[in-house]
């Protein structure tokens, strides 16, 4: 029998790449339901190759205009985030591929865990925003969070080395994106191309602009924080620019191991996909020869404030980082709008970090509230810095 698939966010980066991926073993794989934003010409057409029993996207709006594009034989058609979380659950999927792009992922991400399913999980912000909740609810359920962000997926294949209780720390590598090397007054005035502009990995608009911040491997820390379980101080973070080690797990013997390969997502969504099992793929070597040297450094705190805005938040605990990633995905609009500069983004986030005590939701209805009044606070902040120019 085939696995049924769900996967949330089909029309992005990451959706994109996972349909590619299960074009290549269509005789295992089966797509039950498909949810996306806006961009419905682009799911009209996988909704049309993969026959899925249900779609929503995100709105009414946007959900008239996928019927019309698909006239009468089209699937059920829901819309919002109820909508996202039925097609979740009701087609009684296997595997879910969470993959929608920040807080907007939470709910459905939610009930793929509440339902007990295998979730390859990209949509870290659901992480950010939940971790606790959200591993709390995969204990109960039995569900398993499988990580498609290259960097946990690599520290997932080097914990199969040992037990948790050997190992001492795990080392995310970042590339260091568009800016590596350059100080806060230089940052001050790059521009929205340059920062889209990324040196080795090919991704959404928002997660390239917060790898180029940093707050990509702040919200990263997070996510580890959670899916294994370990404190902040055994979480570090290294610059590695050739984005070739994905990340590292430290023995406790000082043994450290390393997952190599192409910075290409298809290796880890894969790995997710076919878990416990490793299949073979097609994709491109490693020509280490070629490669030659592979290079670390520390990471500039100082330039990208925004890895200690995380680690901060992640400290903190509560509400905190929900209201990080708040601030950070209204600053990272406004910026990418062309409306605030590069270094407005840490202030932004700053200032919705201070404007309130930490408070500690018990449920994700309280989540979503610290979510949405730090949006508020957000755009209130870029009001106030635009209206100062
Ligand atoms: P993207 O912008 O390319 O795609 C986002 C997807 O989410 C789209 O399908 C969009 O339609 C959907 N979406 C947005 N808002 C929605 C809403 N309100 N309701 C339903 N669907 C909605 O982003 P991406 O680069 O594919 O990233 C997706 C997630 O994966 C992010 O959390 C990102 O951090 C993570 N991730 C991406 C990469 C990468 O290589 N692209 C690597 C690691 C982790
Ligand atoms: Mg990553």
């Amino acid at each position: 029998v085939r696995r049924k698939v769900v996967i949330l966010g089909s029309t992005g980066s990451i959706g994109g790449s996972t349909l590619e991926v299960l074009e290549r073993h269509e005789e295992s794989f089966e797509v039950v339901g498909l949810v996306a934003g806006r961009r419905v010409e682009r799911l009209a057409e996988q909704v049309r190759r993969w026959q899925p029993s249900a779609v929503s996207v995100a709105d009414d709006e946007a959900a008239a205009r996928l019927r019309e594009h698909l006239g009468p034989d089209a699937p059920q058609v829901l819309s919002g985030p109820d909508g996202a979380a039925s097609v979740t659950v009701d087609t009684g999927p296997d595997l879910v591929v969470a993959a929608i792009v920040g807080a907007a992922g939470l709910v459905p991400t939610l009930a793929a865990v509440r339902a007990g399913c295998v979730v390859a999980l990209a949509n870290k912000e659901a992480l950010v925003v939940a971790g606790e909740l959200m591993v709390h609810e995969a204990q109960k359920s039995g569900a398993v969070l499988l990580p498609v962000d290259s960097e946990h997926n690599a520290i997932h294949q080097c914990l199969r080395a040992g037990r948790m209780p050997e190992v001492q720390r795990v080392v995310l590598t970042a590339s260091g994106g568009p800016f590596r090397g350059r100080s806060a007054a230089e940052l001050a005035s790059v521009s929205t191309a340059d920062a889209l502009d990324h040196p080795t990995w090919s991704m959404g608009r928002k997660i390239t602009i917060d790898s180029a911040t940093l707050m990509n491997k702040g919200l990263e820390v997070i996510e580890a924080r959670w899916l294994f379980g370990m404190p902040a101080a055994a979480i570090d973070v290294v610059i590695h620019p050739q984005s070739v080690v994905h990340s590292l797990v430290e023995y406790r013997d000082g043994s450290i191991l390393a997952q190599l390969g192409t910075p290409d997502m298809r290796h880890p969504i894969q790995y997710a996909l076919t878990w416990p099992e490793r299949w073979s793929a097609p994709s491109e070597r490693l020509d280490l020869p070629a490669i030659g040297a592979l290079t670390f450094e520390e990471p500039d705190r100082e330039a990208f404030p925004c890895l200690d805005l995380a680690y901060g938040a992640l400290d903190d605990g509560g509400d905190a980082p929900a209201r990080l990633n708040a601030a950070n995905e209204e600053a990272v609009a406004a910026f990418l709008d062309g409306g605030i500069g590069f270094n407005d983004i840490p202030a932004v986030i700053e200032s919705v970090l201070a404007a309130e005590a930490v408070t500690t939701p018990g449920d994700v209805a309280g989540l979503i509230d610290a979510d949405r009044r730090a949006r508020r606070s957000a755009r209130e902040v870029i009001a106030r810095e635009l209206s100062r120019r």
